[in-house]
């Protein structure tokens, strides 16, 4: 992410600060600073911004480990005002999954909150209500609102929120990825809208916040819409399950009347199950000018390509290939191809997806990928 800086390590996991977090940071240092003037108050007010650093981390800890008992590794954490993000390397291709790894974080604030309010009960200490400022009241106490309202924001149903993938989760039980991801997004924006309404009237931090969520919901429908509308598709519901292979041994010619048969323009090639290459049309049509039918597919065959997992997502396999500079994803279960999965598939998917549900302007940004390749 753009203007963080690392700032640790973490379980294996590299734990990132963005810029805009020390916005919050410096705005609860002043708080604290500001009414007595006195050095007191600012190491309290620092002893609450490590706690709530932790607070955050262990929150993201809480989706990064709940993810690893999936299978799925966390890329790294970055703090942000509004409670942190861990990336991670793809979203569970089961709702369900999804569901647990999205609700791992409040839950980690719930049981921090709970916990917190147990001490406070043994230790009969007074549970107080923080004013606006956190200034006052005593650590334990603040600690656990602090929790309360993480938890609470996390859970407010907009991405980039936690709650924004719960309901994405809820919804996608019910209905198709790409629908669910734009209803999610649809109620996110509305959401911000209503916040940055009030936000103006009561309380200028709702703004800030009104601004981030616009931006994640955004993120999800609109500009990038593709990429986002790609974002926790699995590779297989978009990938080509009935293809032809070559054999390195093969002619051209052999090579272009399967082209001519069927819709088909790369091909992966096996030598005796074994994947060793891909021969795309690219590479056909300039084998064909330069050297003729009968030159061997071996000779023409591209050995560089990416392979993937069919519960790989479709927007981070997207971002491989175009880092690799590859046209085709094979697509490997167990060693054993398949499928495969070019931009044409994805530009296609997008088109009938969004055909399906009557959205023209969708439908005409997956005709734009498609001819844009
Ligand atoms: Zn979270």
């Amino acid at each position: 992410m753009k203007w963080s800086w690392r700032i640790g390590r973490l379980l294996g996991i590299d734990v990132y600060m963005h810029a805009t977090f020390l916005i919050l940071l410096a705005w609860l240092g002043v708080s604290y600073y500001l009414p007595r003037h006195r050095l007191a108050d600012v190491i309290n007010g620092l002893t609450l911004i490590v706690a709530l650093f932790a607070i955050v981390i262990l929150h993201e800890l809480g989706h990064a480990l709940t993810a690893r008992r999936f299978g799925i590794r966390t890329r790294d954490i970055t703090l942000l005002p509004i409670g942190g993000v861990a990336r991670l390397e793809r979203m569970p291709e089961d709702p369900k999954q999804e569901l647990l790894v999205a609700l791992a974080g409040p839950a980690v604030n719930v049981a921090l909150a709970g916990a917190l309010l147990l001490v406070m009960m043994l230790t009969a200490a007074a549970v107080t209500f923080p004013d606006s400022h956190l200034a006052g009241g005593n650590l334990l106490s603040n600690l656990m609102w602090i929790n309360v309202v993480l938890a609470a924001f996390n859970m407010i149903p907009a991405f980039p929120m936690d709650g924004g993938r719960v309901l994405r989760a809820l919804l996608a039980m019910k209905m198709d990825y790409v629908h669910a991801t734009q209803a999610a997004a649809g109620v996110g924006q509305a959401l911000a809208l209503v916040f940055g309404f009030v936000g103006l009237f009561y309380n200028p931090f709702l703004v800030f916040i009104a601004l981030f969520v616009w931006m994640g919901a955004a993120a999800e429908s609109s500009m990038v819409q593709m990429k986002s509308a790609l974002a926790g598709i699995p590779v297989s519901k978009a990938m080509i399950t009935d293809f032809r292979s070559m054999a390195p041994g093969n002619s051209l010619q052999e090579a272009i009347e399967h082209v001519l048969a069927g819709f088909q323009h790369d091909f992966p090639v096996l030598d005796q199950g074994r994947l060793v290459g891909v021969l795309t049309r690219d590479d056909l049509l300039k084998s064909l000018a330069q050297k003729g039918p009968q030159t061997r597919v071996a000779e023409t065959m591209t050995e560089r390509f990416e392979t993937g997992d069919p519960a790989d997502m479709l927007d981070l396999v997207l971002a491989r290939l175009q880092r690799c500079r590859c046209r085709t994803l094979l697509v490997l279960k167990a060693g054993e191809l398949v499928g495969i999965l070019t931009m044409d598939n994805v530009g296609e998917f997008l088109m009938f997806q969004s055909a399906l549900r009557g959205d023209a302007r969708a439908a005409r940004i997956g005709m734009a990928a498609r001819l844009a390749h």
